[in-house]
């Protein structure tokens, strides 16, 4: 299948070995290799797809733990870098008893936020059908301008570009700087993802609907979708609009559903994108990529908990 090419952070969440605990509460941590645009090449990878990461990571035993973990699940690291000074960035995470999550990262500034335009694999960027990003790459320099020029030239040779905000506030120097930013690049991209969370935040208005998502439409937008948890998803083209509803499941961590939501979506579209033209064949896909997201959440962590195509049969035969 054609390549798809995930561009951004890849980092390590640390995360507390009980539940319900503040950072300052946790007795100890767990490695959860993640960053969202890493966990979709992943999501990918193990969906049977071709997939590259590019980003940078530090040149220290994380990173190249995580230049590992890229490969072992067939993700090419040709896009990879190793920053020579900066640490591999870290995140440590935890789900309060109150439901909130709570972040404290180290960046500072981190080996990803430090990737050059001059570094990039320009070829292996030019040879993606699908070319995705988040937002986070966009917050500093020199990264911020490595991230244009991957998207121009990816553009340039005819990727379909996929855009997912990913927003972190926390990562943010404020919520107007995130918005401005976020919305600074919405007209490049061909394919947009936004979660309920980021909908409200974009838009500004509390009302999670067709005209709020309508709101965000762009002319040359190909596909808007809105993920909404366990209720599943909405879509939004130029001609059709509708929704796919999720699955159930008992979920215990929901980290990276999202990603493992658009891993499959590009997945299935990444050749042939008459699909989004075609409201019968698009439903199938994000039934699709809701029981990605769905069997996402049944594990702990992002990256253990992708599944593989037939992990994802079992799922939908089992729903017939
Ligand atoms: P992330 O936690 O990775 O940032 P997100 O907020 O981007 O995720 P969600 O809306 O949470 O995205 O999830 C993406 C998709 O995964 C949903 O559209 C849905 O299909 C599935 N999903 C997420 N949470 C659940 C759940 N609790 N039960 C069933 N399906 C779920």
């Amino acid at each position: 299948g054609g390549l798809i090419v995930s561009f951004g952070e890849m980092l390590i969440d640390f995360v507390p070995t009980v539940s319900g605990v503040s950072l300052a509460e946790a007795p100890g941590f767990l490695k959860a290799p993640g960053g969202a645009p890493a966990n979709v090449a992943i999501a990918v990878a193990r969906l049977g797809g071709a997939a590259s990461f590019v980003g940078k990571l530090g040149d220290d035993e994380f990173g190249h733990m995580l230049a590992g973990i890229l490969k072992e699940n067939g993700v090419s690291a040709d896009g990879v870098n190793f920053d020579k000074g900066a640490r591999t960035a870290l995140a440590f995470v935890t789900l309060r008893a109150d439901g909130e999550r709570e972040f404290m990262f180290y960046r500072n500034p981190s080996a990803d936020m430090l990737l050059t335009p001059d570094e990039l694999n320009l070829d292996l960027i030019r040879s993606a059908k699908v070319f995705h990003y988040g937002s986070i790459s966009l917050i500093v320099e020199p990264c911020r301008s490595a991230h244009m020029k991957a998207m121009e030239a990816a553009k340039a040779a005819g990727a379909l570009l996929s855009y997912d905000p990913n927003l972190r506030l926390p990562l943010w120097p404020s919520a107007e700087e995130a918005k401005k930013q976020i919305l600074s690049i919405w007209k490049t991209a061909d394919l947009i993802k936004v979660s309920d969370v980021e909908l409200e935040f974009l838009t500004g208005s509390d009302k999670i609907d067709d005209e709020s998502a309508m709101s965000l439409w762009h002319d040359n937008l190909k596909l808007l979708l809105v993920t909404l948890g366990e209720k599943g998803c909405r879509y939004y083209t130029k001609n059709f609009r509708g929704g796919v509803d999720g699955y159930h499941v008992k979920a215990v961590d929901t980290t990276g559903a999202g990603d493992s939501f658009v891993g499959a979506l590009l997945c299935k579209i990444v050749d042939d994108h008459s699909i989004i033209e075609d409201e019968a064949r698009l439903k199938e896909v994000l039934k699709y990529a809701c029981a990605c997201g769905a069997i996402t959440t049944t594990k702990k962590g992002a990256i253990p908990a992708l599944p593989s195509h037939s992990e994802v049969l079992t799922v939908l035969n089992g729903a017939q």
